[in-house]
């Protein structure tokens, strides 16, 4: 609700060092803390608030908009129009009230109640201040709760100070400890105020001066108009004038700024009245009457009220008895509807007083006993005075028909030396000069001129005390001064205004510079992304700014049970490694780690340092704070100087930016060195996943070659030749499709493929006698001679056993028999040598086809088709006595027609028919008798991949 001039700066402080959206609440904050101290800067803060505001989500926009909202209703209070003011305060708790805001619902309730308090709606008033003291109970601040109440108990003041006091007065313990400052402001303003209405007078002063010097520091100025004018309606009571007008000024000073209606108008009511005391009439009446000009809305006010009283007592000093007793009848009219007592009191003795003057001696002696009555009900030894005062002046002008007083020469005098009773009783008040007087003048008419002599002595003395020089001059000064104002009025005003304004301007130069330095080092240190560089960077900017022979950087542990110093240089040394258990009693670092919070310390130079780091020397001033990212504490920092008091408030501002600045960038910088290590984690493991992915690949790689080779020739398998053939037909079909010219044709005589299929003859004996190895051994061999007859592009499958079946690619059909013959020979001509050196001759048989089986109609046969073709040639050079070959080849007159099914199972009639020709080594093939039985399994198109 109320903060002090240093928590605000920190709050500003904090405030410079965030961007975008984080500064919001910290900008409110301020915004509603500047709402009386600056109320032209609030307003253009707001401006800067409202749209950071616009982009957050409801819930927390609400409640902040809200107080921004009852800135603004405060400002239109303060302006004086208070029906404004109530509509806007209605809509502020509406709105915190929804956001269930109990904080901002007991400040929405404490501006209601003075608002009310202004409009004399005094009813009102109580219920607000009781409903913002349930709001900040309900809100758990013990702060508002006080100041709540205190406020409710001055409101009860007014009404009846004993029923306050029997209500109110065991409420506080001004001096109870936690008791924050703007509470005691609050709870002295309602003591003093109390004092007061007592006519205790000294004591009021004294408290509603510490009352004053609160509300200054906490920004409350519209309070602190109203205590200074208190403070001088105080000293005006006793009539020390002196004092009273320079309280005066004080309020006219801080009053004139803001251009509040309420506080000029108490202002300058109150110095008209001290001057009136003085006898500056005119004075006080130009005064009077601007104050009643600026407390025209708020005619239904305490003040307006008081004002009615100031007027018909100068109306009386002017000799305007008629217009004092209009003044006063209209001041109890405003009594009654304010219920407030002293009113009462000061409208009957001041009617009194114009009736007696104004020949009515019998009304106006009701109107005086009526009001020693209340004065005298009340305890209020002020009106008491002043009511026997206008009894005696009745009874001195009127010869009223009233029994002789036993203890006076005269009813006048009766009355005179009561007042000089009651007078008595008030510390420090000075009996007026003009009450001796009459008390001269009434012994002398009674012929006791000795009493008459002293009377009149005590007089002079006293006028000499009231009416003393410096008084009398101080205020036909403040008449001059306030003769020339309002001679140079706009001309004064405008030049107090540009030095005042060049004044804070100066100021704010000073603290923007300040806070343009260390935005500027914020920037710098921030930037760094490893720890050692920040360190460096603070420690430059330490020793540039600040006065430290010492400073130091601890970081909480991981475990968050002890600090570490992280960086430490003592006199341009550095420091020795230091542990600091965080719940250390004694170290200040870890007291201000746990208690998140700054710690200065100003050592006596004669007391032994309770907590000394070993190797450090003991220092003079030490400045300790948290290094704080949001909620987080990551350690402290702290500077030390060998001066005495070495750290004011300004250094204290710079190290709180640089710890602010400093925690953000070490956070950064733990941040940044733990991705950094986690991405190396990561690159190391990704590259064993890149080695491991490369040994996967190669083995899988392996795993493949395998699974396609034959292991005991190396020759390829059945796998690998489905895997291509179909890729080599497909080639072989689209070079017979291209439509070349039919020279260009013949000389292309390398697009067909031909399958042939070799088998050994009666491979089984070399088992049966060799044994398996020797077999094995036979099939390696094999290998080398198949090798030798076909091209390296061309494939050599072991089709299983000893059977082999080879791609000859991208041939000519023509070649193939040369190559079959070559078979042969290459089998038949060179003997076998078996693994115990003996030697064996072998033969082998062959059957082969071409494909396109017909050139004219490529998709006439499929591959297998074809493959089953070579087979079949096998076979019959098998039947026909083997270490052979054979094929079959289309003619001119092959009809596509059924042919496969006729060649499987007729071939003899499609031999004999010219439909195909055999082509063999055979001198007599003997052809198969029946249907081949289809023996190879393969099917058209059949890949496995
Ligand atoms: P033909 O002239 O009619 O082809 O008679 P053959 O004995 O060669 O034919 P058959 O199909 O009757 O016998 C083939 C033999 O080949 C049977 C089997 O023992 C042998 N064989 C098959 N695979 C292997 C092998 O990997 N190693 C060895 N050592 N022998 C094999
Ligand atoms: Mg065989
Ligand atoms: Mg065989």
């Amino acid at each position: 609700m109320l903060v002090l001039d240093e928590e605000l700066a920190t709050c500003e402080a904090q405030l410079a060092t965030l961007q975008g959206s984080a500064r919001l609440a910290p900008l409110v904050n301020v915004i509603w803390h500047l709402r009386q101290r600056d109320p032209a800067r609030a307003q253009r803060l707001a401006h800067e608030a409202a749209p950071l505001a616009a982009a957050l989500p409801d819930a927390e926009r609400a409640p902040l908009e809200a107080r921004l909202a009852l800135v603004r209703a405060e400002a239109v209070w303060l302006a004086g129009d208070l029906d404004g003011a109530r509509a806007l305060a209605a809509a502020v708790l509406h709105s915190f009230e929804q956001h269930a805001d109990w904080t901002g619902c007991a400040d929405g309730n404490w501006l209601r109640a003075w608002i009310d308090v202004d409009a004399g709606n005094l009813a009102d008033s109580d219920t607000a201040i009781t409903l913002a003291a349930d709001y900040a109970r309900r809100a758990g601040c013990v702060v508002r709760v006080d100041i709540c109440d205190a406020a409710a108990a001055l409101f009860a003041v007014f009404r009846d100070v004993h029923a306050a006091e029997l209500r109110w007065g065991q409420r506080f313990d001004r001096n109870a400890p936690g008791v924050h400052s703007a509470a005691r402001g609050w709870i002295d303003d309602y003591l003093g105020i109390s004092a007061f209405q007592a006519s205790d007078f000294g004591r009021a002063i004294s408290l509603m001066m510490g009352s004053f010097e609160t509300a200054l520091a906490t920004g409350q100025v519209r309070r602190a108009v109203n205590l200074a004018t208190n403070i001088g309606n105080g000293f005006t009571s006793l009539n020390a004038h002196n004092a009273a007008l320079e309280w005066m000024q004080r309020g006219l000073d801080l009053a004139r700024p803001g251009g509040w209606p309420m506080s000029e108008g108490l202002a300058l009511m109150q110095t008209a009245e001290t001057l009136r005391q003085l006898g500056q009439r005119d004075a006080a009446q130009q005064l009077l009457h601007e104050a009643l000009a600026a407390l025209a809305p708020l005619a239904s006010s305490r003040a307006y009220a008081v004002a009615l009283e100031y007027q018909g007592d100068l109306a009386i000093d002017c000799g305007d008895y008629a217009a004092a007793l209009d003044s006063f009848a209209r001041l109890e009219v405003r009594g009654q509807a304010l219920c407030q007592a002293d009113f009462h009191c000061a409208a009957r003795r001041g009617q009194a007083d114009a009736l007696s003057r104004l020949g009515r001696p019998q009304e106006a002696l009701a109107m005086a006993e009526s009001s020693l009555a209340l004065a005298h009900e009340h305890r209020d030894a002020y009106n008491h005075i002043a009511a026997l005062r206008v009894l005696a002046e009745i009874h001195a002008r009127h010869a009223l028909p009233v029994p002789a007083p036993r203890d006076a020469p005269n009813a006048a005098l009766h009355y005179l030396q009561q007042v000089l009773t009651v007078a008595a009783t008030i510390d420090g008040y000075t009996v007026p000069a003009a009450l001796l007087d009459a008390v001269a003048r009434e012994y002398a008419g009674a012929g006791d001129y000795a009493a008459a002599y002293q009377a009149s002595m005590r007089a002079g003395a006293a006028r000499e005390t009231t009416h003393g020089t410096e008084a009398t001059n101080r205020a036909i000064a403040m008449r001059v001064q306030y003769q020339t104002e309002r001679a140079q009025a706009e001309g004064e005003h405008h030049r107090q205004l540009a030095a005042a304004e060049a004044r804070r301007a100066e100021a704010l130069q000073q603290i923007s510079a300040t806070l343009e330095h260390l935005s500027a080092i914020g920037q710098e240190i921030t930037t760094h992304l490893d720890a050692a560089a920040v360190f460096r960077a603070l420690d430059r900017h330490v020793h540039g700014l600040l006065d430290a022979i010492h400073f130091s950087v601890f970081l909480i542990d991981a475990d968050g049970v002890a600090m570490r110093c992280a960086f430490g240089i003592e006199a341009g040394k550095p420091l020795p490694p230091i542990c600091v258990a965080l719940s250390d009693p004694n170290a200040n670092s870890a007291r201000c780690v746990r208690e998140r919070r700054e710690i200065m310390v100003d050592a006596d130079p004669q007391a032994c340092a309770p907590f000394l780091i070993p190797g450090t020397e003991p220092t003079l001033s030490q400045l300790f704070a948290p290094l704080q990212v949001g909620d987080r504490v990551l350690g402290a920092m702290t500077v030390q100087s060998r001066q005495r008091n070495a750290y004011g408030e300004r250094d204290r501002l710079i190290f709180r930016t640089l710890c602010a600045y400093g925690a953000i960038a070490l956070d950064n910088a733990n941040a940044y060195r733990q991705v950094a290590a986690t991405l190396r984690a990561l690159s190391a493991t990704q590259d064993q996943l890149l080695e491991k992915n490369l040994e996967l690949e190669q083995a899988y790689q392996a795993l493949e070659e395998v699974s396609l080779t034959d292991q005991l020739t190396g020759l390829r398998n059945r796998r690998f030749f489905l895997q291509h053939v179909d890729a080599d037909v497909a080639m072989s079909l689209r070079r017979h499709d291209e439509p070349l010219r039919q020279a260009e044709r013949d000389a292309a005589s390398d697009k067909d493929l031909v399958f042939f299929m070799v088998d050994l003859d009666h491979f089984k004996e070399v088992n049966d006698r060799h044994g398996h190895a020797g077999g094995d051994a036979v099939l390696v061999q094999m290998q080398e001679r198949l090798r030798e007859v076909f091209r390296e592009s061309d494939y050599l499958i072991r089709w299983g056993g000893e059977e082999f079946l080879v791609l000859a690619r991208a041939t000519n059909r023509d070649d193939a028999k040369a190559v079959a013959e070559r078979i042969r020979l290459a089998v038949a001509d060179r003997e076998f040598v078996l693994p115990d050196g003996s030697r064996l001759s072998k033969t082998c048989s062959i059957g082969f086809a071409c494909f396109p089986f017909l050139p004219s109609q490529p998709r006439l046969l499929s591959w297998s088709e074809v493959v089953e073709l070579a087979d079949q040639g096998l076979y019959l050079a098998k039947r026909s006595g083997r270490n052979a070959w054979a094929a079959v080849y289309g003619t001119d007159s092959t009809c596509g027609e059924g042919l496969f099914p006729r060649l499987m199972q007729h071939l003899d009639q499609a031999l004999a028919d010219g439909e195909v020709t055999l082509v063999t080594s055979l001198q007599h093939p003997v052809l198969p008798a029946g249907p081949k039985k289809r023996r190879l399994g393969l099917a058209a198109g059949q890949v496995t991949s």
